[in-house]
C-alpha cells in the first residue's frame, strides 16, 4: 500500500545507453547497447516503488563513449521541457562517460531544484549478479525523496554502488569493481544500507530563483598532461592546437611543473597570444595552490590560473561552459577559479 502523496510522486528515467542496457552481440561478441524494453523487464520492482515512471528513451540508445557535447545540451534540454511535470530525474547511462555528463548537467541546469540523478552498472541488468537493480532502484527513491514539500537533493548527482556523490565531484576510478566511482574532494551526499542517510549539510539547499537553461558549450579546449620528459614539440603542439581557446594543464602533486625555460617560455607565449591556462593535479585527491613551491610559484607568475580542487571532468565541463558565455578574460577567471555549483573549494 502506497500513500497517495507517494503516488503522486512523478519521476522521469531518461534512458541514455550504457553497461546498463547491453547484451553480447551473438557476431562480435562485444557488449551493445539495447532498448528500455529488457531494463524495464528485468525490474519489475519499479512498479512497487508506488510513483508514477515515465520513460524518454534514447534511440538508439549510446556507449558512453560516444557522448558528446551537444547531447549534454539535449538532455539539459529535456529535463528543462519537463521539469514543471516531475519531481525528479533518473538518467540512465554508461559510467565511462558518466562523470563528464554529470559535470556538463550540473552547469547546464543553473538554480536547479530538483534532483538530477545519473546511474547505470557495470554489468548488465540480465546478468544475474548484475549490480543495475539496487543501483536503480535506489536512483529512483532519491530522486523522490522530499522533506517539508522539497526535493531533499537538489542537485545533479551520481548514485553508484550504495553511495550518492555530488555530479561535479565524482570519477569513474575502477573499470571493474562495483565501486566504480569517488569523490575525493567532497562528502558523499548520501549511502544507502537499511536505510538512505542523507548528508543533510553537504547537500545544495534549494535555490528560490527558477530553474534557468543554458544550451551552448564551446568545445575548443585541449588537455596537456605534462610528465617527466615531455618534450618541447609535443608541448608546442598542443598549445598550438588549431582554434583552441584554453588548455588544462594537468600538473603534479599541488599544481607543480617542470621549471625548465623552454616549457615556461611555451606556455608564456602561448598566454601572450590569449590562450587560457587553466591547472589542475594529476592528483585525484587535493588541490592545486599555486606558489607552495617554486615549480608552481613559475606557473603563477606567467599568469596560469588555478583549478583549485576541480577534477579534470568538472574543469572541461566548466571551460565548455564558460567559453561559450562570451565572458571578459577578467569575468571568465574569476568564475573559473569560484564555485558556481559547488564544484570547487577555494578558500
Ligand atoms: N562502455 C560502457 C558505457 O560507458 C560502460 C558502462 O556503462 O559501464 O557506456
Amino acid at each position: 500500500m502506497h500513500s497517495n502523496r507517494r503516488k503522486a510522486t512523478r519521476i522521469l528515467i531518461i534512458y541514455t545507453g550504457g553497461t546498463v542496457g547491453m547484451v553480447v552481440d551473438s557476431q562480435s561478441g562485444a557488449l551493445k547497447p539495447i532498448g528500455f524494453r529488457e531494463i524495464r523487464d528485468n525490474i519489475p520492482e519499479i512498479v512497487r516503488l508506488g510513483f508514477e515512471v515515465d520513460v524518454h528513451a534514447f534511440n538508439p540508445p549510446l556507449d558512453s563513449s560516444n557522448m558528446q557535447p551537444a547531447i549534454w545540451v539535449d538532455l539539459a534540454g529535456i529535463i528543462g521541457k519537463k521539469y514543471d511535470g516531475y519531481d525528479g530525474f533518473v538518467i540512465l547511462h554508461g559510467s565511462d562517460t558518466m562523470a563528464f555528463t554529470a559535470s556538463a548537467l550540473s552547469f547546464l541546469l543553473e538554480n536547479l531544484g530538483k534532483p538530477v540523478i545519473l546511474t547505470g552498472s557495470q554489468l548488465p541488468i540480465g546478468e544475474i549478479r548484475t549490480d543495475a537493480r539496487e543501483n536503480i532502484i535506489t536512483a529512483l527513491e532519491i530522486a523522490a525523496a522530499r522533506k517539508g514539500g522539497k526535493a531533499l537533493v537538489p542537485e545533479v548527482c551520481i548514485y553508484f554502488d550504495y553511495q550518492l556523490f555530488r555530479g561535479n565531484r565524482s570519477k569513474k576510478y575502477n573499470a571493474e569493481k562495483f565501486e566504480a566511482f569517488y569523490s575525493m574532494n567532497y562528502p558523499p551526499l548520501a549511502e544507502a544500507g537499511i536505510n538512505i542517510k542523507y548528508q543533510r549539510e553537504a547537500i545544495v539547499k534549494a535555490p528560490e530563483a527558477a530553474l534557468k537553461l543554458h544550451s551552448k558549450l564551446d568545445n575548443q579546449v585541449a588537455v596537456l598532461k605534462i610528465f617527466p620528459g615531455i618534450n618541447a614539440a609535443t608541448v608546442d603542439a598542443i598549445l598550438a592546437t588549431p582554434g583552441c581557446k584554453a588548455v588544462i594543464l594537468e600538473t603534479f602533486g599541488s599544481g607543480n611543473a617542470s621549471t625548465e625555460a623552454w616549457f615556461i617560455a611555451a606556455l608564456q607565449k602561448a598566454i601572450a597570444r590569449g590562450l587560457i591556462i587553466v591547472n589542475i593535479t594529476q592528483c585525484d585527491g587535493g588541490a592545486v595552490e599555486l606558489g607552495r613551491y617554486e615549480t608552481s610559484a613559475q606557473l603563477q607568475k606567467i599568469g596560469v590560473w588555478s583549478g583549485h580542487d576541480l577534477t579534470f571532468e568538472a574543469a572541461l565541463a566548466k571551460l565548455m561552459f564558460l567559453l561559450a558565455q562570451k565572458h571578459s578574460r577578467k569575468r571568465l577567471r574569476e568564475l573559473m577559479e569560484t564555485s558556481l555549483r559547488g564544484e570547487l573549494t577555494n578558500d
